[in-house]
């Protein structure tokens, strides 16, 4: 019902921005204008108290110079944070929401002091160190996840809805609190208060108008962009409705709330009445209690304490005014990094930091959204955990023996907070409440999920499906295996926050603790069979890129690149055995007939709509058998598809030979990520060539050789050297380079650079002088896909899609893998050009020195020479 009127607020203030904002200018200016009750009795200003004269003077003076240099430290650091965000919007938003609060607390404050502006120099800082923009952004947060001007409507009335009642309460119970203050007797505690109470005030009156109605307006006027997206639309923030939802405010918190209003609203009724004494006339004792603002004027002292000293009470200002700092400074900071910084690694409290409320850490109930924020910043996605598949047990048994001895209390950097300021529930309890569907994780703090994962009654490595979002798994594995590690803060900048984990589960990787960024440069244009092609490298050596990128500008300037594919099949080799070689050597005649062949393929094609068996190749040594399946496998690399197939086709081929025992699916015959002659002669995967003729004018100027210069470098480097050095399809400069920084960009299994990376580079003179160049790179086994694996991956598929391969072909399947091969094999084209230009005019390592070296590295190490270190 509540929810429900604060919704239609904030629907209507969202929709009529103008109306709002000018009713409420409207408003405010009336209130200046109407001045009607500071005419007589103006509020006693601070510096002009007439109680102590010149003792008091001075000291005031040093209170209020602390509180002013609190004030402005502390809006900084609001601001400081808020910048961590990264969204230039978040900080307008948070400046004007800022700036308008101080002129509405301005103009309250001129107005009860008659237009003097000495007291509003008083009142600012202690209104500065109350504004809270982490209310007013968690508001902006839910307009800037939207799409659309409708839905920053929708979502500014959404998010009011879910905050509106919360804060209204949170403001009530704070005046009340502050108001108390007003009463003390102490008169500059009581104007503290009272400029407290008047901050509280103007902060939620405009956090309820003014604010909603202003970022409707601001993103409505800044909606045009590029791609039909609105510019404002922050992709990290997308999930901030769900994750509000999920966060609804905790009845029983609301509960306390509003039984300690009672008792406070209680206390101020009492004291009222103790106040009016026999003597005063009712009149005169309602005047006093009209507001704090009037009885100060009286200079009386109300309250039956005896807290008169001047001395007492400066040292009772200073304090609260160091409390407050201290509260907002240390603490809040704190909170407000871990509850809106979603771009950088939330760094949360020390294990030597105290908790700040034990009930703010736990996640015994789903909390309000601040609480629940206060103590799990790290808890940031919404992603379905329905979605996620559970890890494969197997292989993941292995890792998670090393994660589930840890002790209950985190202590990384970016773990969650300790609860050690309350107890955990016993375990019976704790697993009751995991196992309960009404219930389930999201009801347990991190130490009691951490204490279900030491007593393994939730298995680590299936954390991310047990825990309501894989991010809170994986951020409880990152604690408990930081404290086992030689140095404590180690995974602190290692990111795991805002990641797809649903697309990683049971897919690409298990005992998740985050992800690697690594940087991503592009070369190109490469121009390839008439087309141009921008190409994605992720790595971290300097130079291979630019040195990619000066290959491609010599194709480019050239007639650039021309490609064929002569192969295209995977291939599995199991190894079985039979009960002597003679035996073995039957089946090895049965399968090299047409019937065998037909009758294994059969089954084998039966496995995938895409697998289809070529070929079997047949090698017996003793009595073992090894088969090498090859097969077409459409756009993926194929190994998983392979892997089925040759299963089902061994199955049957069993049945033919009841005594042949399997003894490995794989018996290294494949082969799969080991150096063998066996790609290198017969292919795997996408057997490849390429070639360019490049002009002696490019060839001079660009690469900074000449045609004869490489041609030799080339016989001597790339084929004599590599002879001498036995190299089976390491007949090139360095292929691998370029291979993996394309596998890692476009999410290859990197461990298949191995074969991938085999490659024959022939350069020849060419042209009617003999002074251009022609080059050649022929690669046997290039083996990777556009669908499967690491492909799945967003970030991936960003690549593939730079490159137009990304997925399913829509022609003919398997021609998005073969253009993919084509690319790589093109770019290690122009790779070898310029290594091999480089190497030929002696420009090595002077460039590695430029572009390779870290500055931080040399300065770190004076004594090493940079002959040493290459
Ligand atoms: P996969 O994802 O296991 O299989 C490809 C899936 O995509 C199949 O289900 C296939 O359908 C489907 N698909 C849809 N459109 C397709 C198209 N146009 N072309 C081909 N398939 C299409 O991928 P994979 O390439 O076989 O295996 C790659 C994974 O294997 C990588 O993660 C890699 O790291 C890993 N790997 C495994 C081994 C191993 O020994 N098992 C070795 C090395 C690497 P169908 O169901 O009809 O086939």
């Amino acid at each position: 019902m509540l929810a429900r009127l604060f919704r239609l607020h904030g629907l209507l203030v969202a929709s009529h921005p103008w109306e709002v904002i000018v009713g409420t200018l409207a408003l405010t200016v009336c209130l200046v204008s109407m001045n009607s009750l500071a005419g007589s009795s103006q509020m006693c200003s601070w510096n002009e108290c007439p109680k102590v004269e010149e003792k008091v003077h001075s000291s005031d003076i040093t209170i209020l110079t602390v509180t002013r240099c609190m004030a402005i430290v502390y809006i900084y650091f609001q601001f400081k944070n808020l910048r961590q965000l990264g969204s230039k919007y978040i900080l307008g938003i948070a400046g004007l929401f800022t700036v308008f609060s101080s002129f509405v607390f301005s103009t309250v404050v001129i107005h009860f002091f008659g237009k003097e502006l000495t007291g509003l120099n008083e009142a600012l800082p202690f209104f500065l160190l109350l504004i809270d923009l982490s209310k007013a952004c968690a508001l902006a947060k839910f307009a800037l996840s939207s799409n659309s001007q409708e839905e920053v409507r929708e979502n500014i009335s959404q998010g009011m809805a879910i905050l509106g009642p919360t804060f209204t309460l949170d403001a009530l119970v704070e005046c009340l609190v502050i108001g108390v203050g007003t009463m003390s007797g102490v008169p500059q505690l009581e104007i503290m208060c009272c400029f407290g109470c008047m901050s509280v005030l103007a902060n939620y009156f405009v956090f309820m108008t003014f604010f909603p109605a202003c970022v409707s307006l601001v993103l409505e006027l800044s909606r045009e962009s590029r791609e039909g997206r609105p510019i404002w639309q922050l992709s990290h923030f997308a999930r901030v409705l769900a994750e509000e939802e999920d966060n609804k405010p905790n009845p029983v918190t609301q509960r306390v709330k509003i039984i300690m209003s009672l008792g406070l609203a209680l206390v101020h009724a009492h004291t009222r009445l103790a106040a009016e004494s026999p003597d005063q006339s009712p009149d005169q004792s309602r005047a006093m209690d009209e507001s704090a603002a009037k009885r100060l004027n009286s200079g009386g002292v109300v309250w039956p304490l005896t807290l008169s000293s001047m001395d007492l009470e400066q040292v009772i200002t200073l304090g609260l005014a160091l409390l407050l700092a201290v509260k907002y400074v240390l603490f809040e900071q704190t909170e407000t990094e871990s509850s809106l910084s979603l771009k950088t690694p939330i760094i949360t409290s020390s294990p030597t930091q105290k908790p700040r409320v034990a009930g703010d850490c736990c996640r015994r109930e789903p909390l309000p959204p601040k609480f629940h924020k206060k103590a799990h910043g790290f808890l940031a996605t919404s992603s379905s955990v329905s979605d996620c598949k559970p890890s494969r047990e197997a292989d993941a048994a292995a890792g998670e023996k090393e994660v589930t001895q840890a002790p209950a209390a985190p202590s990384e950097n970016s773990a969650p907070p300790s609860c050690s300021g309350s107890e955990p529930r016993t375990l019976e309890e704790c697993v009751a409440i995991l196992s309960d569907p009404q219930r389930g994780a999201r009801f347990l703090s991190d130490a009691e999920v951490m204490n279900l994962v030491t007593s393994r009654n939730i298995l680590n490595y299936k954390l991310e499906a047990v825990m309501e979002t894989p991010e809170r798994g994986v951020a409880i594995r990152r604690a408990l295996l930081s404290p086992k590690l030689p140095v404590t803060a180690a995974l602190s900048c290692l990111p795991y926050k805002d990641y797809d984990y649903t697309k990683v589960m049971g897919t690409c990787c298990e005992n998740v603790i985050g992800y690697m960024p690594v940087p991503v440069g592009v070369a190109g244009p490469l121009l390839l069979d008439d087309k141009q092609f921008y190409v994605p490298m992720a790595t971290t050596e300097g130079c291979l890129v630019a040195s990619t990128n000066r290959g491609c500008r010599a194709l480019s300037l050239s007639s650039g690149c021309r490609s064929r594919i002569l192969a295209d099949s995977m291939t599995r080799g199991p190894v079985v055995r039979l009960p002597s070689a003679c035996r073995a050597a039957e089946v090895k005649v049965w399968l090299e007939t047409l019937e065998g062949f037909s009758l294994i393929k059969e089954v084998f094609d039966k496995s995938s709509r895409f697998a289809r068996l070529d070929k079997l190749l047949v090698g017996l040594a003793g009595r073992s058998l090894y088969i090498r399946f090859q097969s077409q496998t459409g756009d993926a690399m194929g190994m998983n598809m392979l892997s089925k197939g040759t299963e089902l086709a061994l199955r049957r081929l069993q049945e033919q030979f009841p005594d042949m025992e399997v003894l490995s699916l794989s018996g290294n015959y494949c082969t799969d990520k080991k150096s063998a002659a066996i790609n290198w002669v017969l292919g795997r995967g996408k057997s490849t060539v390429c070639e360019a003729t490049i002009p002696a004018k490019v060839v001079r100027e660009v690469l900074k050789s000449s045609s004869a210069a490489l041609v030799e470098l080339n016989i001597n480097k790339n084929l004599v050297g590599s002879a001498m050095a036995g190299s089976i399809g390491g007949f090139n400069a360095h292929a691998a380079n370029i291979v993996a920084a394309i596998y890692i960009a476009c999410g290859q299994d990197p461990a298949q650079t191995i074969g991938s990376s085999n490659c024959i580079t022939q350069m020849e003179a060419a042209g009617p002088d003999g002074e251009d160049l022609y080059i050649s790179c022929t690669m046997p086994s290039i083996e990777l896909g556009t669908v499967g694996g690491g492909t799945n991956l967003p970030p991936q598929q960003a690549c593939l899609r730079m490159l137009g391969v990304q997925g399913t072909s829509s022609n003919l399947p398997g021609e998005n893998a073969r253009q993919l091969a084509r690319v790589v094999c093109a770019t290690v084209l122009a790779g070898e050009l310029s290594l091999m230009a480089a190497l030929a005019a002696g420009h090595l390592v002077k460039s590695h020195m430029i572009l390779n070296r870290s500055k931080t590295n040399l300065t770190e190490m004076p004594g090493l020479s940079s002959e040493s270190a290459a």
